[in-house]
């Protein structure tokens, strides 16, 4: 058996398709959505990332803003924009790239952010309403997860689902949004043992733990829905080996750049049972940006009640 992919980059392709077109729709009304991306430091992933935020947002039609601070930037310098960000009308989400140096608080930038323009979801505000159910600005990644397992018509409802990780970010998230979607809901995370056995139960697997290829067959109920979101580097020869035999594009990416990216479950394994999986790169990945563009919309049309 072959598992099915689920396609993240086709359904990250549909979802800024529908945001462009609204956000057109709002232009026309003199209304447009604003994102600022603060960059602390000279992190070059965070860069990136922050760089590819802001080419989506001008793709999309929405007005965006890169700030960048100092790598020695004081929590109080970051503190002080973001307050002037929150203060802005044009601004209706702000989103604080992570990590921040270490010298910064991270805690309290986070707070510091507007809860009308928190698109990541992190403020606790947010992630309060998320708990109760009200409705609030949601983490990207697992609100991503949760359209394209719509999208593809992935029954939630009473599904047994397996969340691998309860970080702040992608796993306690993506475990309250499963549950208020009517899941039976299990979250296991490093002290949990025997972690196979938990995941064998799920119809819905979801891999956030951030370790190398971890999930392999044994954790995966044949046909089961397996959502891959770890991104790790392989980097030595006997692992692309193993993980990849003789999958040429992998080859020859591994050759060009001496590394390819494989995510918390074993492709190989996983495709040999699982029912639905998703890729790496190019699964949940794509995935998240769209949902950041998703919710600076969202944002906008609360925030000024449109
Ligand atoms: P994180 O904050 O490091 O959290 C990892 C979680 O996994 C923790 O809850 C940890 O348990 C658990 N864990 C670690 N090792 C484990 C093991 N051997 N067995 C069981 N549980 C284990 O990571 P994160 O931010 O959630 O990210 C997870 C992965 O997803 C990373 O690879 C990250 O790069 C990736 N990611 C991808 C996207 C995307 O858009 N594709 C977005 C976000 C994250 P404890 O709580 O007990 O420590």
């Amino acid at each position: 058996m072959a598992a099915k992919v689920l396609d993240g980059a086709s359904v990250a392709r549909a979802i800024k398709d529908e945001v462009a077109r609204e956000v057109a729709e709002y232009s026309k009304r003199g209304l447009r959505p604003g994102l600022a991306a603060v960059l602390v430091g000279n992190d070059p992933a965070s860069q990136i990332y922050v760089s590819s935020k802001v080419k989506t947002c001008a793709e999309l039609g929405l007005y965006s803003e890169k700030i960048e601070m100092a790598e020695t930037a004081s929590t109080d310098e970051v503190l002080s924009l973001v307050r002037d960000l929150n203060s802005r009308d044009d601004i209706d989400g702000i989103l604080v790239q992570l990590p921040l140096p270490r010298q910064v608080a991270s805690a309290v930038i986070l707070d510091s952010v507007d809860p009308a323009k928190d698109v990541d979801g992190f403020h606790p505000v947010n992630v309060g309403r998320l708990a109760i159910g009200e409705p609030g600005l949601r983490p990207c990644t697992p609100a991503g997860i949760i359209e394209m397992l719509d999208r593809y018509a992935i029954e939630i409802e009473g599904s047994r689902a397996v969340i691998l990780g309860r970080s702040r970010i992608v796993g306690l998230p993506m475990s309250l949004l499963l549950l208020h979607r009517h899941a039976t809901v299990t979250i296991c995370h490093s002290r949990t043992p025997d972690i196979a056995s938990v995941a064998r139960e799920a119809d819905i697997l979801i891999a956030a733990i951030g370790r190398m290829a971890l999930v392999d067959g044994s954790f995966i109920k044949p046909g089961a829905v397996v959502i891959d979101v770890g991104t790790n580097r392989v980097t030595e020869a006997r692992d692309l080996d193993r993980l990849f035999g003789d999958d040429q594009k992998r080859r020859a990416a591994f050759a060009k750049n001496g590394y390819t990216l494989v995510g918390d479950v074993n492709p190989r394994e996983a495709a040999e049972v699982a029912g639905y999986l998703t890729p790496v790169p190019g699964g949940v990945g794509p995935l998240t940006i769209a949902m950041l563009m998703k919710n600076t919309l969202a944002a906008m049309k609360m925030r000024r009640g449109v």
